[in-house]
């Protein structure tokens, strides 16, 4: 019997869960499974996560995605990944078993080593050299720490008995049977650890940092031809063809391939990338550069923001203020009133992401009044998250030789109307709801499948991208002006709020 490759299997290793979901020809999803990861919180600023629970989890919803849509893993043409970027895994060779528990990319431990680092001024050659900022979000002073930490672990690392990875690394080991230790060119980039220009290991940042070569990944291209990367999928050999950071799957899964063509993601937190081509471009405006996706030897970049707090400002109105039941009730009740009567909310719970980078702002009200109710409390929240991302677009546009004219969006808070129609109307650019809002599992899929000719082209992609609604601007220029004249007034009067008060004199 002639088996049909009919499917490719996509695997969402996220901050919160891992999914497995599989999506044919048409892009369709025809099946998804979800299992919750394990979060550790074990001192304040720190969180981890168990790598054999990353692979357990991970392994147990291929197997029940496959059991859900009765598929078997004959069917499958090929296996993609999109996952968790940053988080530093330290492995033994030998045994395949973690040596110390995974540090998650939201972990703040070593932000004294960055402050010391900073303090000897290589920050402007790191920016230079990676197109990150020298923060402790990134890999590099992850793997620094736990070198530096466990008791002859560097001494080890240089020997080669242990392996470094970031989750995608950690997966592709697990999925080869312990042979391959790779990571992909986007997951790469974000480690602080590789020269964006030469796509490559930079020398002088493992010096730096103090990171053996002998202990890292081979770094392959994002999507790429069916050669010698075979996963075993429930015993059955299943090309690997597709990996990539999950912002970046997104982008993919967006067929935002041109440049100027840009995404948000609206989760926790947002990210924003746009597509700038074939070239690398250094933000002057406080932007991250990073690797799009590589496919075969051909690199694309993109500029990327994010925001810290997004839709979780809506988690704060719920499990916070309690004054709404479920996310989704912050549409309605934001809609009960006609604007936010001059109230803004500046959510900078935990400080200001790009393009303020600001670790010391803290989360403030503006513009209340006695007639200040719930409602325009709700509306304030949403239209923070719209006028956070405006920050980034502007910053982009400023940065970008191409105009954005667009905005792809997806992720949980997409599901507002009444917020995209604000974005919109804040940003004067149409905001465009995908048919699919699971747009990180079809762009694993999609990278995947084309190293199996499954499509045979991003033009084939792109033209499976369906649009599920357009919102339009419908605010002047000068009134959706005005608002972000009085946001920006408010962001500023947040900044620096929990540094100490210096002494009156
Ligand atoms: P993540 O992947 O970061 O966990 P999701 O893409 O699942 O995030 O989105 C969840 C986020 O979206 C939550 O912060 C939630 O508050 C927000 N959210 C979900 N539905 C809505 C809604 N209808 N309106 C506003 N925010 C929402």
């Amino acid at each position: 019997m002639v088996t049909v490759a009919s499917y490719v299997l996509a695997l969402d290793q996220g901050t919160t869960s891992s999914r497995s979901v599989l999506v044919d020809r048409a892009g369709e999803i025809v099946a998804s499974a979800q299992a919750e990861l394990t979060q550790s919180f074990p001192q304040t600023g720190w969180v981890e996560h168990d790598p054999n629970e990353i692979w357990s989890t991970q392994a147990a919803t291929i197997a029940a995605v496959l059991a859900k849509a009765d598929v078997s893993p004959r069917q499958l043409a090929a296996v993609g990944i999109a996952n968790q970027r940053e988080t530093t895994v330290l492995w033994d060779r030998h045994s395949g078993q973690p040596v110390a528990p995974a540090i998650v990319w939201q972990d703040r431990r070593t932000a004294a080593a960055c402050d010391l680092l900073r303090a000897t001024g290589v920050e402007p050659d790191i920016v230079r050299r990676t197109g990150l900022r020298l923060d402790p979000y990134f890999s590099a002073t992850k793997l620094a720490w736990l070198l530096d930490t466990i008791p002859g672990a560097r001494a080890r690392a240089t020997r080669g008995e242990l392996a470094f990875g970031t989750v995608d690394s950690w997966l592709v080991y697990k999925l080869t049977g312990h042979r391959q230790h790779v990571t992909d060119a986007t997951n790469a980039s974000r480690t602080m650890l590789v020269n964006l220009q030469t796509g490559d290991w930079d020398p002088e940042m493992l010096r730096l940092l103090q990171i053996p070569p002998a202990c890292l990944p081979t770094i392959v291209a994002t999507a790429r031809a069916a050669t010698s990367m075979v996963a075993d999928i429930a015993g059955h050999p299943v090309p690997l063809t597709g990996i990539a950071g999950d912002q970046h799957a997104a982008l993919f899964g967006q067929a935002c391939f041109a440049p100027g063509m840009a995404k948000n993601t609206y989760g926790t937190g947002c990210f924003l990338l746009a597509n700038t081509g074939d070239t690398a471009q250094i933000s002057q405006h406080k932007l991250l550069t990073t690797v799009a996706w590589q496919i075969d030897q051909q690199r694309q970049f993109a500029l990327e923001g994010s925001v810290f707090v997004g839709g979780a400002v809506v988690q704060w109105l719920r499990d916070g203020l309690g004054i709404v039941q479920h996310a989704a009730d912050s549409e309605a009740l934001a809609a009960s009133v006609p604007d936010s009567d001059g109230v803004y909310c500046v959510p900078a719970f935990t400080g200001l992401g790009s393009p303020h980078w600001d670790p010391h702002a803290r989360g403030a009200f503006f513009g209340l009044t006695r007639g200040t109710t719930r409602a325009h409390i709700a509306r304030a929240a949403l239209e923070s998250i719209a006028f956070q991302s405006a920050d980034l677009l502007a910053a982009m546009q400023l940065d970008s030789g191409t105009p954005i004219t667009e905005l792809r969006v997806d992720g949980g808070a997409t599901a507002n109307n009444l917020l995209m129609q604000f974005q919109a109307d804040i940003l004067g650019i149409p905001v465009v709801r995908p048919r699919y809002a699971e747009t990180t599992a079809l762009g694993a899929a999609y990278l995947a499948g084309l190293g199996v000719n499954f499509w045979s082209s991003q033009d084939e992609i792109a033209a499976n991208w369906q649009s599920e609604r357009r919102f339009l601007p419908q605010l002047d220029t000068a009134a959706a002006q005005a608002r972000l004249v009085d946001w920006a007034r408010a962001v500023e009067r947040t900044r620096g709020w929990s540094r100490p008060a210096a002494p009156n004199v």
